[in-house]
């Protein structure tokens, strides 16, 4: 294929760079100088159709491929990734903003699902039961599905793709992955890594694009499953869109993630976290705490903690050392400040009004500071939206019990936390909340690879959490076998439905 062209961001087919065939293309910005760095193509069904294609005929070597073979592969891209984790850090930077540090730690938490895929013969061996009837002996296997299509947001552009595609190789399957075009650059870059690990070639594809790619992929015969992560409503769309296609799909949506903080609580420790999971990579992660429940009478105090640390934040350029980068678009920036507009009309109080921030970075980047809003009403949507951007809302309750029943009633159900010293408090709290990924004292409760990451409610839509177990689940499925060799005694005609003797 020809159509090279400077700073466009081609597809990774069949091990190469690739244009296809479409026409449409989208901008990709550096949010922290605000412009434009290059375009990304947007597949069209006939660029998925022929990615597909390409895996579908991948997979008939790589999923009869030895597993010494998979886990070396995986090995290989483990010691790339190790070796060169600043350098994808860097690109992530670039096109998404987060900060240099905080690339650099979801590269991390990618890598780990890397390691877990790593020890795949061990997860993926079966069972036998020798003679369940007489010379009759029952096991089972674990096979991949094929091809499989993986679909990714923008705020974890490594990571989440990471949760997905190791378990997937390492047990056989061959993947078409859609990255998120607003940061795409980070798969090709996974791609070329995965070559240079010794990936078969159409192994691991990428097709870029939106709307279109997606739809091609939760439609296509030759997809067997679809892993997606982003919105709600899209995750929804998804799930009903590929299951009805005949697809096996897990699909995790949004979040809005409560801290609910007990009387008794370490108001330092309360305040480090809040401030650490609030404004972490600008709010815009799917486990960031967006609502501090502060049982009084903790609250006044709570809050000028947060205060204090919040006026040391600095926001900036993530290339330059700063606590906080901009937001990932200036349409989104510009969407999250519109809510402090909300919370001034619906009578919240804003403590701190990031508009007025100042920040270490080009004028035209997509900034927008930390900002804490005091006494927000449940029935604002400064409470009940997914914000995703750098706004924490406390929310004043008289109990435990009113706390709990806020989350409860909830729609979504992503991630929690208590901070208390009570014990018993917390252990209360972990079986009565209605999350699927609960923090004690611990602010951002995201599991180690070898649990599974998922929530509860409208934050999944499917059977099976990401990585972890239910991801060896998830890409696999189990065959059990019968089998009998003859003896030269046994033989003859019975029409009766198999029984054991
Ligand atoms: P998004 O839903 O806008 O996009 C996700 C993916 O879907 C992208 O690849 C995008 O191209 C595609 N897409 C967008 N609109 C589509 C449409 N109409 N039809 C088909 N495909 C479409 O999400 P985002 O803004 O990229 O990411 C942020 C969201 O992701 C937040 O809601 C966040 O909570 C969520 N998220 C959830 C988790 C989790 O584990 N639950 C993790 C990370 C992010």
């Amino acid at each position: 294929m020809t159509r090279q062209e400077t700073n466009m961001l081609d597809h990774w087919i069949s091990g190469a760079t690739d244009p296809g065939e479409g026409t449409r293309t989208g901008p990709v910005y550096d949010p922290a100088l605000g412009v434009v760095s290059k375009e990304v193509r947007f597949g069209t069904a006939a660029d998925v159709d022929r990615a597909v294609g390409v895996a579908k005929a991948a997979f008939a070597d790589w999923g009869n491929a030895s597993i010494t073979k998979r886990q070396n592969v995986m090995f290989g891209f483990r010691e790339i990734l190790n070796e060169r984790k600043d350098e994808l850090a860097a690109i992530l930077t670039s096109e998404h903003g987060k900060v240099l540090s905080d690339a650099a730690g979801e590269v991390a938490r990618g890598l780990e699902v890397v390691e877990f895929a790593c020890s795949m013969p061990h997860l993926t061996k079966g069972a036998f039961s020798q003679n369940v009837s007489t010379e009759v002996d029952v096991y089972s296997v674990k096979e991949p599905l094929g091809v499989v299509g993986i679909i990714s947001p923008f705020n974890f552009p490594a990571m989440v793709p990471m949760w997905f595609f190791p378990i997937a190789i390492a047990t056989g399957n061959t993947v078409v992955l859609k990255p998120s075009e607003k940061d795409p650059s980070v798969a090709n870059w996974i791609g070329a890594a995965l070559k240079e690990a010794g990936l078969p070639d159409g192994v691991f594809n990428v097709v870029h694009g939106d709307k279109e790619a997606v739809d091609a992929l939760l439609t296509h015969p030759d997809v067997a499953s679809i892993s997606f992560v982003g919105s709600t409503p899209i995750a929804k769309y998804v799930y009903e869109t590929a299951t009805s296609h005949g697809k096996r799909v897990q699909a995790l949506g949004g979040a809005k993630n409560h801290m609910l903080v007990l009387p008794d609580a370490d108001l330092d420790l309360v305040a480090d976290s809040a401030v650490n999971a609030g404004f972490g990579s600008a709010g815009e992660r799917c486990m960031a705490i967006s609502v501090v429940l502060a049982v009084e009478p903790v609250a006044d105090e709570l809050i000028e903690k947060i205060r204090d640390r919040m006026g040391k934040l600095v926001t900036g350029d993530g290339r330059k050392g700063c606590d906080m980068g901009p937001l990932i678009t200036r349409e989104h920036r510009d969407k999250v400040a519109g809510y402090l507009d909300v919370a001034a009309t619906d009578g919240a109080s804003v403590v701190v009004d990031g508009r007025e921030a100042e920040y270490d970075g080009a004028a035209d980047g997509f900034w927008l500071g930390p900002t804490l809003i005091d006494q927000v009403p449940t029935t604002s949507k400064v409470y009940q939206d997914e914000i995703f951007g750098p706004v924490l809302s406390v929310v004043r309750v008289s109990s435990y019990a009113e706390g709990v029943d806020l989350i409860n009633s909830g729609p979504y159900g992503n991630g929690t936390a208590i901070f208390t010293n009570d014990g018993g408090a917390a252990r209360r709290f972990q079986r009565e909340v209605e999350v699927g990924m609960v923090g004690i004292n611990v602010p951002i409760p995201v599991p180690v690879a070898y649990h599974s990451f998922g929530g509860y409610k409208a934050s999944i839509f499917g059977d099976a959490k990401a990585y972890g177990p239910q991801g060896v689940e998830f890409f696999t499925r189990e065959k059990a076998i019968t089998s009998r060799w003859l003896d030269p005694s046994h033989g003859g005609i019975n029409l009766g439905f198999p029984q054991h003797d």
